[in-house]
């Protein structure tokens, strides 16, 4: 077992990169995103602390996050996982890197969707996402628009726009997601196995890219 990160922006289609990854490499997904959802959902104690912190969009404390993380990992897995939200800041990476050399787990490829700060703020900003979450089909107004306006092609479901997905919201997510991103892919850069692929083209090129990685290292 080997764990591999995907790091991007906002907006960079890391999520919808990894899902389709995950998909074709059979890899397990590990979105600490999903993890915490589940713990508000259930109402466990890091789930109470959690959820108020994520519903401001700010980041949740990098102990818990970690401890979630390890936890999991300890659990084992069969084949590879494929890290989707994490580690999202330097202390995170620092603190995988340690338990995953102390574990002897190997790290594989860390994937860098990598978009220019100007063509993510559009790509936010005209984004829209199906309301069914067991769907979850995300279109873009200018360069994927559903057939029928307002409407998801796949489920039918009506189409929202994330409220974090402003123009104004969007800037402070990218300030913030600024101060915490850069060191932390200054930490992967110098590593050898880092990668990075060019975001800015379309899904299916980031896609093919992507694929392309992962099966030289199989
Ligand atoms: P995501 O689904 O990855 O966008 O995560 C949703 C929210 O969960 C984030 O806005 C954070 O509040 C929290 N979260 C997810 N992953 C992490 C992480 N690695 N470190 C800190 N907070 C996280």
């Amino acid at each position: 077992m080997k764990v591999h990160i995907l790091l991007g922006p906002p907006g960079s289609g890391k999520g919808t990169q990894a899902k389709r990854l995950v998909e074709k490499f059979k890899l397990n997904h590990l979105s600490t995103g999903d993890i915490l959802r589940d713990a508000v959902s259930k109402g466990t104690e890091i789930g109470l602390r959690a959820k108020a912190i994520m519903a401001s969009g700010k980041l949740v404390d990098d102990d818990t996050v970690n401890g979630l993380v390890f936890a999991r990992l300890r659990q084992g897995f069969e084949g590879d996982v494929l890290f989707d939200g994490y580690p999202r800041t330097l202390q995170q990476a620092e603190a995988l890197g340690e338990f995953l050399s102390t574990q002897l787990i190997g790290l594989g490829y860390v994937l860098s969707v990598a978009v220019p700060d100007g063509a993510l703020e559009a790509r936010v900003v005209g984004r829209r996402v199906c309301s069914n979450n067991d769907c979850g089909a995300i279109y873009h107004m200018e360069t994927k628009p559903p057939k029928q306006d307002g409407i998801c092609d796949l489920c039918g479901s009506p189409l929202k726009h994330r409220s974090d997905d402003t123009a104004e919201a969007f800037r402070s997510r990218m300030a913030e997601f600024n101060a915490t991103f850069q060191p932390l892919l200054g930490f992967y850069e110098r590593k050898p196995n880092f990668r990075s692929v060019d975001g800015n083209l379309a899904p299916e090129q980031v896609f093919e890219s992507l694929v392309q990685l992962f099966a030289e290292s199989a």
